[in-house]
């Protein structure tokens, strides 16, 4: 008997797979249909041998794939971060494969179009048959639609009596006409030593450090266009969908392509379609953010991995992986070098550089040798003020004579809405969401008071403790600076980019064109403006509330903060004109705000790691996340506690928690996290204990991130 071992997606079976029987033998990786407690669902073969069993099998129900949707390198891949990550196989499957080929998912979603060809000329009747027949074998194909619009019910006759085929084809991606437009730049010499650094055909991690406008963009184009002229492929991944389309824009310009693009501006079906384009070996270049990391390349020579520390590499959810572990994964796999690049690289990656297990590149100066001027003021001072400013005078000043300058102003402010908080007028009872342990937002635009935990969203503003109808809103959001910002400069064009703007699709392109050809005078937005705009007439860029990520105290809030200040920064006076920076905070004294007033990197890098090793947090030491999850908060916390014991038991392992933390629609959680010397160790610890506790869980959700940016609170 043929046996097949199949993974499917079952909460408990985790990677254990299940037998049935089929005809002949199947290829790994391909999908079918089996059938589960009389459920049919979609499984994935692991493998198929001949043997016989004592239990009873069932046959697979019906095979999907023709042959493996996943290579073999996307398979080891999918082992690996299983592996190391410590989620289920088909879960990896499914973070590797665009949706529409997940293997939870009907392969029937993928867009087909029906198109005719001639079969035999000679099974004509009328002489008009014979004029189609005539005009259509003309073409191997000819798009069906179209066909019977042209000639209606003779076409239908001469389908019938087999003159004439019906089929469908896969909805393919139709290639764009590119020119030429940019040519390489003289390289300057830190550029030049650089690009010499590296060597191609070789897996080998290269950290390209330079500030914003160093220059870095141009060592990719030029290093990529090395790999091109040896026939390879090059991947570039950059962090959020803000960014993508300049990027795009220069390598395609630059190489005349129509490159490939992949991110999460596209439906499911253009991502098809892209990835199709890789698979077929249409486009040698790709531009994309995160998942573009699994596009199916058969021969690369080049990855790039830009603004490498930014936060959106990482999956915040299952498989919590990196993008910077895939890309080192195939760097080694296709032997070619990865490149990251950043002006403020992760402490993890600097470190790296630091010891030489990634080669450090530098590039020490703006390519305009003109960094932006910053100033911090100090909004502190403002509190005992009887009217609380939200523009300082130095701020409200500089809009003005930037304004007046006919120059652009971006404000950054990482808070949605209008007013973060909502209290009770009568006894001050925050407005909590009902689900969450997470006080609700008030979005002026809607009139709704919102969760931006669990998306609850709710019109009524009475309190749930004395009955009180009328509220406060307290604290500051983005559309609240919008209007305040509308009426202070009321000549002013005023636009604002957030998750709540931009959720329609290509709301992005449409606010940063106008942004770009200066339909716009200033821009708010949350972090996703910080990064990567490269806007020649932008001179003035201002952080408001800059030290709210230092409120958090993670072991990583410093860092996040300095690299947001620097990287807005990095907006600011890009070209001829000089840029000018304001910081407004509450904390201005703290070191990671001094440090990014005198852009110091170094600095700031010496201090941190300072801290993170006497507290013992990344990059000295490995750590993982574990969090369990019920509705009931004390079974969660009991499957926690048994794990905690066992996880003590270990002397390799440093323990912190149980510890519960907040509920998030209608879900209790409850966190552990360990410490570990040794990343390889931990992983097998966690392993075994996962499996020893696997048959105690009593429907506790266990759910691990392994190296976390920052902890879950
Ligand atoms: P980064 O990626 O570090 O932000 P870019 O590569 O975008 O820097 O360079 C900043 C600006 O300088 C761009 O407008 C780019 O076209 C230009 N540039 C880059 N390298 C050179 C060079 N060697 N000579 C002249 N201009 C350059
Ligand atoms: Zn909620």
């Amino acid at each position: 008997m043929i046996l097949v071992d199949v993974y499917t997606q079952h909460p408990i079976l985790g990677n254990q797979t299940l037998t049935y029987s089929h005809s002949s033998f199947l290829k790994r990786g391909i999908r079918c249909w089996v059938e589960l407690v009389n459920k049919k669902i979609v499984g994935f073969v692991a493998r198929s041998y001949e043997g016989e069993v004592d239990f009873d099998v069932k046959p697979i129900v019906s095979i999907i794939d023709q042959s493996p949707i996943l290579n073999e390198e996307l398979h080891q891949l999918a082992i690996q971060m299983s592996y190391q990550t410590l989620s289920p196989i088909i879960r990896c499957f499914q973070a590797i494969l665009p949706n529409q080929l997940r293997p939870k998912s009907n392969h029937k979603t993928i867009q087909t179009i029906d198109y005719v060809r001639v079969k035999d000329k000679t099974l004509y009747q009328t002489k008009r048959q014979r004029q189609v027949l005539e005009d259509l074998s003309q073409y191997d194909s000819f798009n069906y639609s179209s066909a019977l619009k042209k000639y209606k019910s003779v076409l239908k006759n001469l389908i019938d009596n087999g003159a004439i085929e019906r089929f469908s084809k896969v909805k393919e991606y139709v290639e764009k006409d590119i020119d030429v437009q940019s040519q390489n730049h003289r390289l300057t010499k830190s550029q030049q030593q650089a690009l010499d650094a590296v060597i191609l055909n070789e897996s080998k991690t290269y950290l390209l450090f330079g500030a914003t406008g160093s220059g870095k963009t141009e060592v990719y184009l030029q290093l990529a266009s090395k790999v091109l002229q040896n026939k390879k492929q090059v991947l570039i991944l950059v962090p959020e969908i803000s960014l993508t389309p300049q990027m795009i824009e220069r390598f395609q310009l630059r190489f005349g392509q129509d490159i490939g693009i992949y991110h999460s501006g596209l439906n499911d079906q253009e991502k098809y379609e892209q990835y199709l384009r890789v698979k077929n070996n249409e486009v040698s270049i790709v531009v994309g953010t995160r998942s573009c990391s699994f596009l199916p390349f058969d021969n690369l020579g080049l990855i790039v991995m830009d603004e490498e520390h930014d936060p959106s590499f990482k999956q915040e959810s299952v498989p919590f992986y990196h993008a910077l572990d895939v890309c080192l994964w195939r760097s080694q796999y296709h032997n070619c070098p990865l490149m990251l690049g950043s002006a403020t690289p992760s402490l993890e990656s600097y470190a790296k550089a630091y010891k030489g297990v990634y080669k450090l590149l530098t590039l020490p100066k703006r390519i305009n040798d003109n960094l932006p001027e910053i100033t911090i003021v100090d909004t502190s001072k403002n509190l005992r003020k009887l009217e609380y400013e939200v523009l300082s005078q130095e701020l409200k000043k500089a809009i003005e004579e930037t304004l007046a300058r006919k120059e652009q102003i971006i404000l950054l402010l990482n808070r949605r809405s209008y007013s973060p908080i909502v209290q009770c007028e009568n006894c001050l009872e925050v407005l909590m969401c009902p689900d969450c342990d997470t006080a609700l937002s008030y979005h002026k635009d809607n009139h709704l008071y919102q969760c931006h935990t669990c998306g609850y969203q709710q019109q009524d503003d009475s309190c749930p403790k004395c009955h009180h109808r009328a509220s406060l809103r307290k604290g500051l959001g983005t559309q609240r600076l919008e209007e305040i910002v509308s009426q202070q400069f009321p000549h002013a064009k005023v636009s604002r980019m957030d998750a709540d703007t931009t959720r329609l699709k290509n709301a992005h392109f449409k606010i940063l064109d106008d942004f770009t050809a200066h339909r716009t005078d200033i821009l708010i937005g949350t972090q996703m403006i910080a990064k990567g705009l490269d806007i020649p007439n932008v001179t003035l860029v201002a952080i408001l509330k800059a030290d709210s990520a230092l409120y958090h105290e993670d072991f990583s809030s410093s860092e996040q903060a300095f690299s947001l200040i620097l990287q807005a920064s990095g907006r600011a006076g890009r070209h001829d004109k000089q840029g000018h920076v304001i910081i407004q905070s509450f904390s201005s004294d703290h070191y990671a705000l001094q440090y990014a007033l005198y852009q110091n990197y170094l600095g700031f890098f010496n201090q941190e790691m300072k801290y993170r090793q006497s507290g013992q947090y990344p990059p000295y030491v490995y750590m993982s996340e574990i969090l369990f999850s019920h509705t009931n908060k004390d079974k969660a916390l009991e499957v926690a506690d048994l794990f905690g014991v066992e996880y003590r038991k270990n002397n390799t392992l440093k323990v912190l928690g149980p510890v519960a933390i907040r509920k998030l629609a209608k879900i209790e959680r409850v966190r552990i996290v360990v410490k570990s010397k040794n990343f390889e160790q931990m992983i097998q610890v966690l392993t075994t204990i996962h499996s020893l506790k696997e048959n105690k869980l009593k429907g506790v959700k266990v759910v691990y991130n392994v190296k976390p940016l920052h902890l879950t609170t």
